[in-house]
């Protein structure tokens, strides 16, 4: 080829290049629109996506979720699911548009992008881009307060329509808020974010402290307390505005995150229940100041998320997984302990688990199985679980708090007592 050709053609890939990555409008999409583009865009990918829906909403709206994996439609053994919900008050917008372009990005990128490609090899991603279209359709551009359109069409809020422990409730759950829960059980989510506006910060559980009705500035810590800050701040690090933690005016997060309860308790909250009653574990993230901006604001918040939202997503790729079996026989709702954190998880109908931990060396349990187990920064170790072989070596069940004697368990003895 001469160099003239040469570079013809170079210049004409780019140009594919640069069409294909930026062929997504900055604008807000009706719901009607935006389903005909998520369709529109999902079919320049079919092999690694799949669109699906868990629900209605009170006006009959499809609650519309898009897919990725390299098996769409199927969960791969050991392989974790995250998820994404976007536009829960649905005059909080930022949030659905740029998961709108997060489904582009993957789509269009996969093949060349390699660390787009690793994320859809080894993890199954559900983006819900919005969770409530009727408030959405009923909010306005440019109203930057207030709450046109936050609540569902019935008028609740959907952030203070979960089941909480300190908290009975006297309103009926909304369709919305089933759905989601349902989707909580039928699929094995270990990592989610939910996106929000009104301010910049990565919020994380606990938000209620009692009875939602907790004065502000109480630290309502939870018991992973220490992975909720690090995966709060591996979001807020790639955003500069909420790194600084002074975006809005009103705005003092140091680092960019905050307790959701030190900020201000509620009850009834998504992140609290996807964490108290399911593996899941989900944060908040405020993305902008004005709930509504105007649409020409809509590319710089884009450039200003797509490194966090990438690099949260990558976060479901740490701690500890693994199988639970006894005599090789894959165990479901084996119950997974790590000592001294009082949040179990448990095994799939597969035997499998994940327990998410930032780095460091943990004592794990299932029964009286007890294993030592060091995660480092940015992987994912594997721990299995043979329960027939914990009570076949001689192993006597001992108090709590004591290992059994198996070789396993006294290395695991002399190192509690080297600790
Ligand atoms: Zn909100």
């Amino acid at each position: 080829m001469s160099k003239r050709l040469q570079g013809l053609w170079l210049l004409l890939v780019a140009f594919t290049v640069f069409q294909t990555t930026l062929s997504l409008d900055f604008k807000y999409y009706s719901y009607n629109e935006m389903y005909a583009t998520v369709r529109n865009i999902t079919s320049g990918c079919k092999e690694i996506s799949r669109v699906y829906t868990i629900g209605k909403t009170v006006q009959g709206r499809d609650l519309v979720v898009v897919e990725f994996s390299d098996n769409p439609g199927k969960h791969e053994i050991l392989e974790p699911e995250f998820k994404y919900v976007g536009n829960m008050h649905g005059n909080e917008v930022i949030g659905k548009e740029l998961l709108l372009h997060l489904v582009n990005e993957i789509c269009t990128t996969y093949k060349r992008n390699s660390t787009i490609m690793n994320l859809v090899r080894n993890t199954r991603i559900h983006i819900l881009i919005t969770m409530n279209p009727d408030g959405f359709m009923a909010a306005k551009e440019g109203m930057c307060v207030g709450v046109t359109g936050r609540p569902n069409a019935n008028g609740f809020d959907l952030n203070r329509n979960f089941p909480d422990p300190f908290y009975s409730r006297t309103y009926p759950i909304q369709p919305e808020t089933e759905a989601i829960m349902k989707w909580l059980k039928a699929y094995p989510f270990v990592l989610s974010a939910n996106l929000h506006g009104g301010a910049i910060v990565a919020n994380y559980p606990y938000d209620n402290y009692r009875n939602g009705k907790g004065t502000s500035g109480f630290y309502a810590k939870s018991p992973d307390d220490t992975f909720y800050r690090h995966i709060s701040t591996v979001y807020a690090e790639h955003n500069a505005r909420m790194r600084s933690g002074t975006a809005c005016s009103g705005d003092n997060f140091p680092g960019g995150i905050t307790n959701g309860a030190h900020w201000y308790s509620l009850a009834g909250g998504m992140q609290d229940y996807n964490y108290r009653y399911t593996n899941c574990f989900e944060i908040t993230l405020e993305l902008s100041c004005c709930k509504y901006p105007s649409n020409t604001t809509l590319k710089t918040f884009w450039d200003e998320n797509k490194e966090s939202l990438i690099a949260y997503m990558q976060q479901v790729h740490s701690g500890v997984k693994g199988l639970v079996t006894k005599n090789n026989v894959t165990l479901e709702n084996a119950v997974v302990r790590v000592t001294k954190i009082d949040k179990t998880v448990n095994t799939t109908k597969d035997g499998e688990y994940w327990r998410l931990l930032p780095p460091g060396r943990y004592e794990m349990s299932v029964e009286n199985c007890v294993k030592m187990v060091t995660v480092r920064k940015g992987q994912v170790a594997r721990l299995d679980f043979e329960l027939a072989q914990c009570s076949t070596n001689g192993v006597v069940t001992l108090a709590k708090g004591s290992a059994p004697f198996s070789l396993g368990t006294i290395l695991v003895t002399v190192y509690r007592l080297l600790l």
